[in-house]
This record gives C-alpha cells, structure tokens and sequence, in this order.
C-alpha cells in the first residue's frame, strides 16, 4: 500500500488547482484521473472569469492563461451583458479560453510542482477510519492518505462512496451541444423559438462551429449521435446546413444539486462533485477553481497539525453558501431564458434593471466571484473579503499585494509605521510584510473603503483580520486560521526561562 497525505480523485481543473496548492505548501500528493491524457473529447467550459484570474494571478501564473485566450468582456445574465471594466481589479474583464487549453496550461503547473498524477486510473473505492483514508483504485496498489479529497466531478463516486446527499433539483430542460463542421455558411447567433433557445457560435476564424441546441424531450438515455444532431437542426433551422462532421456531440441539462456538506471526516468534496448547475453564467469551472484555492491552505494545515481540526469545517461554511448562490442565480437565468411572451417580457424588463448602475454591479460582482465575501463576523469592511491587488512599497522595491501570496503563505502586512506587534510565535507559519501604499482603498460593488493600517491576508488571498496590530483581536485571528503560537525556545543559561 502506497502512503500520501492526500489523494485527489479527479484531475480536472479543480483537483489540478488543489493539487498545486497543495504542492506549494509543501504536501505529498497524488492525483488519480481516470483519463490517459489531459485532451477533453469537446472543448467544454468557455473562459475564466475575473475572480479566476485573479486567484491564478495570486500564484504568479496568470500570464499563461491571459497569452493563451482573449480578454473581453465575458459576463452576461441570461445573455443580458454585464461589463465591469469599471471595477477596482486588474483583471476588469473575463477570459475567453476553452476548457480544452486551460486544462493543459494548468497541469504544466501542476507537473511543475511536481505532482504526481496516476493517470488512466480510477478510484474504485473508499473507506476511512479516524487516521486516514484506504483509496482503491482501478490498477495497481490501493493507496493510503490522511485526506481524500473528491474532485471527480458531478457523478462523483467519492461522494456516494462517503454517503453524502446531493440535493436539488432534477433537469427540465436539455440540452445537445456540437462541434462541427458544416459545407454551408449558417447565420450565427441566438436564435429563440417555441421550443427555447439556440446558439451557434465560432470564436475564431477556422474554429469549428459550436451548436447548441434546446431538445424538445428531458429524459434522453445514452449519448447522441450524428442523426440526432441532424434531426435537431434540421427541426429549429430548416435545414442541416451541410453538417459535415462533429468532434464532438454531448448533451447537458439544467439539474441542479448541491452536496449537503462538503466534509464527512477525511473526506472532502470539491468543484462539480460538490455542485453542479446549467452552464448559463459559465460558473463551474471557475467556482472550482476557487473551492481549491479555498480549501488548499486549510488541508495543508490540517495535514502538517498546525491550526486545529475545525478549521477544515470552515470550507464548507464558507464555499456551500457560494455554490448555493451560484445555483441559485443558474435557476434564475434558466428561467429568464424560457420561451414565451412572457418570459421575453421579464427578460426585457430585466435587461433595462440591469442597464442601471447599482443592479449591474451587484450581478456582476456575483458573477465574477469579485463580491465573495465569507462571513467572519463584524469588522472592517474587508473582513472576509478579497486583499486588492494594492501597490506596495517596501524596503526591497515596489511590489503588489498579490506578488506577497505566490507562495501560498499567509501574510500580516502592517501599512503603518514598522514594529508594533510581534509576530515570532508565528513567524513559521505567517510572513511579515512591511509596506506602504500611497493610493485609494476600493472593492468591488462596495466602492471606496477606508485604509486599514495592517491586514492579515490568507493564502486564498482573503482578509481575516484588518485593523490596528494593537487590536487584541489580531492573536486571535492568527490563532483561529494558523494555529498556536509556537513558544519561544527556553533559555539555557542558569535561572533563565
Ligand atoms: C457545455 C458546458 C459549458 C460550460 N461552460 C463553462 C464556462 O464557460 N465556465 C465555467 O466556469 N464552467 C463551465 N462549464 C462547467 C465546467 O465544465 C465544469 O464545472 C468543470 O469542468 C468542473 O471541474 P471539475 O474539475 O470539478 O470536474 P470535471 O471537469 O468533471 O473533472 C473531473 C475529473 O475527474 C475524473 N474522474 C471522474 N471519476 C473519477 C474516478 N472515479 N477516479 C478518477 N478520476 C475520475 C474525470 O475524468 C475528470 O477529469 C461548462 C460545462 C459544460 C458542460
């Protein structure tokens, strides 16, 4: 039997982010993916959103996504756009790039960091006591960690091997999705009729051409084929537009069901294994990506006994209300996208709302994940919030809030003058940072703040403490997220302590 302190089922984005979290903070992990290879059979989720990008940037690695799609303004709620270039981030703007190329790009990372991946194996089976997890798998000796962590996605075998409800809603509407190539030049766009919406769509010049197409029927078995996709178009065009070929023909639904705890012991669920949701909002993948970097740090400390057990429970009291949320904006979108006069009505009233400042950026602040906000209680308004990407100035240069995380450390960076508070308790565990910034303080959504004199920021890049080191509520903070002060060493020399 093979020992890790934590196994990943699945290296789909989230099990790669986490693995390379986990990695970074010092962990031996192993990810076993089922795929022999990185490829995907279509090329899947469409790009990233702010939030994303931002969360890759704290790692130092959003660069290799940013060169490899387009940045443009990505969001829209049921279709109705959404811009946030006016809003206080770098990154005031999505990403288009497909699944298919940002799988790779992050697997490169994740080999970087050295992590290896079992691939073309599955996990067959589970089962854990109170000091860790026996992983079956598909080829080769079972495996044995401290953590198994489940990102095998929305049919996840981890967490009905856990036991773990997964609650919701079954699918109403269906969809079927293609890549292909066609002989004729169809007109492309949103086309919406009795049966619902339909979209045909090409990126780039010499992509093939994406087709999604509302089914009439919900309860479809197995997958389809050429002659469905033929009939499919032929039914809402008229005509098959000299369909060619497809690389790819799937079908999805608008099912919506959330695991009801994210956490059973040793076991922990994340990404589409957690959640899954229609694609409208284009959130899966990103909200992810984010449970990985969530959860990342707090894993680690659980596995090297740093800070107390419970602070793994803070994953799932912080990432479900965010998956809750991002279901719960998919159902809505899904229905403004109904066919009929009258949700036509509701969508073009809807559209008018959110032509006004305040509701664009309320939605648009859910749907880039920039208005995440973890419930830490009362405090300054970052409290809980995302660390901007603040200008520094320190005694070795300029540098940015971000640049301080790409190790995946925490950081108490004290803006007022240095000294006034002693962190070698903690000094293992939580880097100091003395700096300066000159500029505004603002959120997104929230607008302008005012400047704290010192933050605690969290390897995810959230604050979870602001304030003034004097404040007594700092120890405590660093307690509650990094654990007990270490004590200082005794002193050797005679009636010394
Ligand atoms: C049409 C469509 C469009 C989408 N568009 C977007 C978008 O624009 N933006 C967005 O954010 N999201 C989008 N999504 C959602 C996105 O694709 C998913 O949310 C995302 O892939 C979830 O990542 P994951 O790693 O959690 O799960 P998955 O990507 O499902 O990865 C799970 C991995 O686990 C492996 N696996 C499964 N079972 C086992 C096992 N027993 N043992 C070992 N390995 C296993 C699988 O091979 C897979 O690699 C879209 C989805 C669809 C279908």
């Amino acid at each position: 039997m093979t020992e890790h302190a934590v196994v990943i089922a699945g290296g789909g984005p989230t099990g790669l982010m986490l693995a390379g979290e986990l990695a970074l903070a010092g962990i031996d992990v192993v990810i076993v993916e089922r795929r022999a290879s990185q490829a995907l059979d279509g090329s899947r989720g469409g790009g990233l959103h702010a939030r994303t990008i931002e969360v890759l940037d704290q790692r130092g690695i959003a660069h290799r996504f940013l060169s490899a799609g387009q940045v443009m303004q990505v969001q829209g709620f049921a279709l109705i756009p959404l811009v946030i270039s006016d809003f206080p981030t770098r990154h005031n703007y999505g990403l288009a790039l497909w699944q298919s190329l940002f799988e790779p790009i992050l697997a490169d990372w994740v080999a970087e960091l050295g992590v290896p991946i079992l691939r073309g194996r599955e996990v067959v089976g589970m089962a854990q006591d109170d000091l860790g997890v026996d992983v079956e798998i598909s080829e080769g000796e079972p495996l044995r960690a401290e953590y198994l962590v489940g990102c095998d996605g929305g049919r996840s075998l981890i967490r009905k091997a856990a036991d773990i409800d997964f609650v919701g809603l079954d699918p109403s509407t269906s969809w079927m999705i293609a890549e292909v190539e066609m002989d004729g030049e169809p007109e492309l766009g949103i086309r919406r009729d009795s049966i619902g919406q339909h979209a045909l769509g090409r990126r780039q010049e010499g992509e093939p051409i994406r087709v999604v197409l509302t089914d009439r029927r919900v309860d479809h078995t197995g997958e389809p084929g050429m002659s469905d996709l033929r009939e499919a178009l032929v039914a809402v065009y008229g005509t098959d537009f000299g369909l060619r070929s497809a690389g790819w023909i799937s079908r999805f639904t608008d099912m919506t069901r959330q695991a009801v705890s994210y956490r059973r012991g040793r076991v922990l669920l994340a990404g589409d294994a957690a959640h899954v949701h229609p694609p409208q909002g284009g959130q899966g993948l990103n909200t992810g990506v984010q449970d990985a970097v969530n959860l990342g740090g707090k894993l680690a400390q659980g596995v090297h006994k740093t800070a107390p057990e419970v602070l793994l429970d803070t994953y799932h009291a912080e990432r479900h209300p965010v998956g809750a949320r991002v279901l719960h904006n998919t159902l809505a979108a899904v229905a403004l996208s109904s066919p009929g006069d009258r949700h036509k009505a509701l969508r073009d009233i809807m559209a008018d709302l959110l032509c006004m400042e305040a509701p664009r950026k309320r939605l648009a602040g859910m749907l880039s994940g920039l208005d995440i906000h973890y419930d830490l209680g009362q405090g300054h308004p970052l409290l809980g919030r995302r660390m901007p990407d603040l200008d520094l100035h320190t005694h070795d240069g300029p540098t940015r809030a971000f640049t301080l995380l790409h190790e995946a450390r925490p950081v108490l960076l004290n803006l007022a003058e240095p000294g006034g508070f002693d962190l070698s308790p903690w000094a293992d565990r939580v880097r100091l940072v003395e700096a300066r910034h000159d500029g505004p303080w603002a959120l997104p959504v929230l607008g302008q703040i005012p400047a704290p004199r010192a933050v605690l920021i969290r390897p995810d890049g959230h604050v979870a403490w602001a304030g003034d080191l004097a404040d007594p509520a700092l120890p405590q903070a660093l307690v509650t997220w990094f654990g007990a002060p270490t004590p200082a060493p005794e002193d050797p020399r005679p009636g010394r302590h």
